[in-house]
This record gives C-alpha cells, structure tokens and sequence, in this order.
C-alpha cells in the first residue's frame, strides 16, 4: 500500500481485498477523487499514459474540460485503449467532463468514447447558474440527500435504451444514469465529502472483494 492511502474506518472494501483504481490525471478534478478513494481505504494509481491502465479494476475520468482531455487522449493514444476497456467490461465513472466524454453524443465535434449511449448537453446552465450547489434525493445512495456541486456542469438530454437515471434535478433534468459498468454525473461528488457516490462505484467492481456496506451517514468522512 502507497504511503498515500489509509484505511478509513467504515472502508468498503474487505481488508483482503487488493482493488486498483485509476484515475485519469491528464488535466482536471483528479486529486479529489484520489484523496476520496484514500479516505476509503482504496488504493488509487495516475493514469498518465496507456501502460497506467494496465492491471486497474476501475477508472475514473474526472472533471475538468473535455474538450481538453479528450485531445490528450487522443495524442497520447489512449483513446481506443479506454474505449476497449470500457466495452469490455472495466468499471468506469465519469464525473462532469468526464461523464461527456463518457456519452455517445453531445451534439458537436470532440472526441468521446461513446461508452455509454446518453445525449449530453455541455455547458446546460445558464451563466447565472453556472455553479451551484444543491441537494439531491438519489434512491440508490439511501435516504439522506446527496449535496452536488455542479460547475459548468452537462446535463443529460436523452438516456438510450437500458441506461438508468439515478439522480435529477427538482425540474426533472437527469444529471446522474448508469449501465452495467458504467456510471455518469454531472456534479462533483469529489469535492463534497460524503463518500457514498464513490462507494456506489466500488461496488461495480466484482471479483467477490467487496463488501456491500455504505458508510453510515455523518461517519466523520468530511
Ligand atoms: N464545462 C466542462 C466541459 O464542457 C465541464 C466542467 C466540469 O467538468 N466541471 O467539458
């Protein structure tokens, strides 16, 4: 274990248990989700280039500026190695950027993985709510609400066939949906604290490792 993570004392995982996240550090909202994963006793590797993504049981793709971070997929050459991931079975979350990246059409010109088959709307705020935070009621996640912060965040227009929605906003925008491996928000549960999100994550990833326990609300993860 890197000297970088610690045991939380509500972790998910079993003690056994030798789960390898990445998360993809090309530009963005990584160290949060990294410090997050810490938190719950999960190690956590950079994804930088395509050897990094070799041997992970899970990637995240974070927040930041798609456009940016799919150029750099692309340059880097990495973009058919975590399309092929993704289509074979890996585990993968994308939070704000990254859930555009994760969508199969966000009606202009950039590179997408189009993993998951979601019409993205970037930008979907107007200027005066161009970040803001709220609480949300998420099923999956128990009964306490889920505060979101959304920057500059996409909303989701359209869920394709199987394509679940696990959040939406007052009005009904979706902003969170998920299938099978993969699982798309529109907010930053990174930088709130409440760990639940990631764990709901972790539970995607099998192999008989995982204990299927959330952490009690309010149990000191801050
Ligand atoms: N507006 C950014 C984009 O379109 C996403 C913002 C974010 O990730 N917080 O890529």
């Amino acid at each position: 274990m890197s000297v970088d993570v610690f045991p939380a004392p509500h972790s998910v995982l079993s003690p056994q248990s030798s789960v390898l996240i990445g998360v993809l550090a090309l530009q963005g909202a990584f160290i949060e989700h990294r410090q997050m994963l810490a938190r719950l006793g999960v190690e956590s590797r950079e994804v930088r280039q395509r050897k990094h993504l070799d041997g992970i049981d899970g990637l995240i793709i974070p927040g930041g500026e798609s456009t940016t971070i799919g150029k750099l997929l692309d340059t880097l050459e990495m973009t058919e190695a975590v399309r092929g991931l993704g289509r074979d079975g890996l585990p993968i979350w994308g939070t704000c950027a990254g859930m555009i990246l994760l969508a199969n059409d966000v009606g202009r010109p950039q590179t997408i993985l189009g993993l998951l088959d979601i019409v993205v709307r970037r930008n979907a705020f107007g200027s005066q709510l161009d970040s803001f935070e709220t609480d949300l009621a998420i099923p999956a996640l128990g009964d306490a609400p889920f505060r979101a912060v959304f920057i500059r965040a996409p909303l989701i227009e359209r869920l394709g066939p199987g394509v679940v929605q696990l959040a939406t906003l007052e009005d009904g925008t979706i902003v969170a949906a998920e299938r099978d491996n993969l699982l798309a928000t529109s907010f930053h549960p990174e930088l709130t604290g409440d760990p639940r999100f990631h764990e709901y994550f972790l539970r995607k990833i099998g192999g008989g490792t995982l204990v299927a326990v959330a952490a009690p609300s309010g149990s000191g993860v801050a």
